[in-house]
């Protein structure tokens, strides 16, 4: 199983999977990482969600998600930094090195704001993620989601943040479903590698037709993204890290688990 060292599986790509349970699969199966989804932790202590990841054999590679900045309301913007702190700390008990941040957006409001309410949130938080030993990746989301979800949608504006931002513990994100279209995606992916921010690799597929713009993600093979590809890229840019699955599929949620979970290890053996 020494070809698995380097997969992560997210929490959410096996949903239906209590963390417990998918600690357990994942570890007979020889996956080495795992990333945990907030969702997964409800009512746990993540102290011990930690513990028992590593007493499995998992490394904790990151904490999905915080961000959700934006907003025209001054209240709602100070609650979102109020659960980013909470995120933070959760991070710190679980020992996840990294949170991955969906930047957010509000439709009432230009892109051009929420992005500087994204820099002002992270800015604001940045600190205490360092005093925990935590990074930051802004994750840039596919511009379908411009409207609610991400004003960040490209790798240049990811970069152009950070770049702007100049924290030690801020970086990207790079999920190949949201950047696979963008001509001026390796280029990026090169700057960020040289900037010392690439800090984690998603990987999953563009299904053709997609039925669903969020719950209808592929296994890497089943859609049309070079995902090799994307990996070599952010290899010779020097990223060293976990490769990471992360694939929202009603489609696969409603299947075995166990036998998903053996295609998926497939998936990353022959199409990554
Ligand atoms: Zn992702």
């Amino acid at each position: 199983m020494e070809d698995l060292k380097r997969l992560c599986i997210h929490t959410a790509t096996t949903k239906p999977w209590s963390v417990e349970i998918a600690l357990a699969n994942y570890a007979r199966a020889g996956v080495a990482g795992i990333t945990l989804w907030r969702d997964a932790l409800e009512g746990r202590d993540p102290a011990a969600v930690g513990r028992l990841a590593r007493d499995s054999g998992l490394q904790v590679i990151s904490l999905c998600r915080g961000g959700f900045f934006p907003s025209p309301d001054g209240d709602a913007r100070r609650r979102a930094i109020e659960d980013n702190l909470a995120a933070i700390g959760e991070a710190e008990a679980l020992g996840a090195p990294l949170i991955v941040l969906v930047p957010g957006s509000d439709p009432g409001q230009s892109l051009e704001d929420s992005r500087d309410q994204i820099a002002e949130g992270i800015s604001a938080v940045a600190g205490r993620a360092r005093d925990a030993g935590v990074q930051l990746a802004i994750e840039p989301l596919h511009p379908m989601y411009a409207d609610a979800k991400s004003a960040v949608n490209t790798m240049k504006s990811a970069n152009d943040m950070c770049r702007d931002l100049n924290l030690d513990n801020v970086g990207v994100a790079v999920d190949v479903y949201h950047i696979w279209w963008d001509p001026e995606a390796f280029a990026e992916i090169e700057r960020c590698g040289a900037s010392g921010r690439l800090l984690a690799f998603h990987v999953c597929d563009w299904r053709s037709p997609t039925e669903h713009f969020l719950l209808d993600r592929g296994l890497p093979g089943e859609g049309c993204i070079e995902v090799p590809r994307f990996r070599k890229a952010v290899e010779k840019a020097g990223f060293q890290g976990f490769i990471e699955v992360e694939v929202f599929s009603t489609r696969h949620w409603s299947s075995d688990q166990t036998r998903y979970l053996e295609k998926i290890i497939r998936a990353y053996r022959e199409f990554v």
